[in-house]
């Protein structure tokens, strides 16, 4: 590892920049998780994060996660925050405790049949689009309340939470106050929301977990 960038002093910062917005906005620091994104980083910088203390990660895809953190999962809580195929939901079921990316009906069925099966309950996030981009996973605003309706009345599971990833070009405080309307109607009180670059305004409008990678662990691989 090079000397120009230090894993454990970004944590510490991150942490301390979370605490402040979270109580600018009259929250507690401990109102707000951090994830640690650690997709796609060398495991010397995720040792280096582990070793501060820091429990929860996030993976954007099953396959990676699974070689990542096969001989690692002891103490640790693993997010699911990438798009998951149906024909992933097994090992994603028996491998994550939190999955962030429910979005249509065929996966809540999937999810619902194999989490039976497995006698395991991961916690779930619903993912709202808020932008309606086109290229990016995550049920429409419009269709939101329908869905989180249909995941606990059809399929008969808890939602815990909404996730949502504004588009890279816009403000995000416009989309993370949609996802914290949109939690509200519908009883939902855990919101991840808030990455490298918008964190901070993520706190203010709310967020229960924010997602970092880039600014915690370095550019990517
Ligand atoms: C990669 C990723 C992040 C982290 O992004 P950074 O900008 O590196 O903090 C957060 N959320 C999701 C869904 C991601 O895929």
């Amino acid at each position: 590892m090079t000397r120009s960038f230090d894993p454990a002093a970004a944590h510490a910062d991150i942490l301390t920049r979370i605490a402040a917005a979270a109580k600018a906005g009259g929250r507690q620091a401990g109102d707000v998780t951090l994830v640690a994104v650690s997709k796609q980083q060398p495991w010397e910088r995720v040792a280096a994060i582990l070793e501060t203390g820091q429990a929860v990660f996030g993976e954007n895809r099953v396959q990676d996660a699974m070689a990542a953190w096969d001989n690692h999962r002891e103490g640790v809580e693993l997010r699911l925050i990438g798009p998951l195929q149906t024909n992933k939901v097994k090992e994603a079921v028996a491998f994550f405790d939190v999955i962030e990316t429910l979005d249509r009906e065929k996966l809540a069925a999937a999810l619902a049949d194999e989490m039976k099966k497995q006698g395991r309950a991961p916690r779930l996030y619903v993912q709202v689009n808020t932008g309606e981009e086109e290229q990016k996973a995550g049920v429409v605003p419009a269709e939101a309340d329908a869905f989180i309706a249909s995941c606990r009345d059809t399929h008969g599971l808890s939602i815990e939470g909404l996730m949502c990833i504004p588009p890279a070009d816009e403000p995000p405080g416009p989309h993370f106050a949609l996802l914290a309307k949109i939690a509200a109607r519908n009883g939902i009180s855990k919101l991840s929301m808030g990455m490298s670059d918008d964190f901070e305004t993520a706190v203010r409008f709310g967020a229960t977990s924010v997602r970092v990678g880039s600014a915690l662990f370095g550019p990517r691989g």
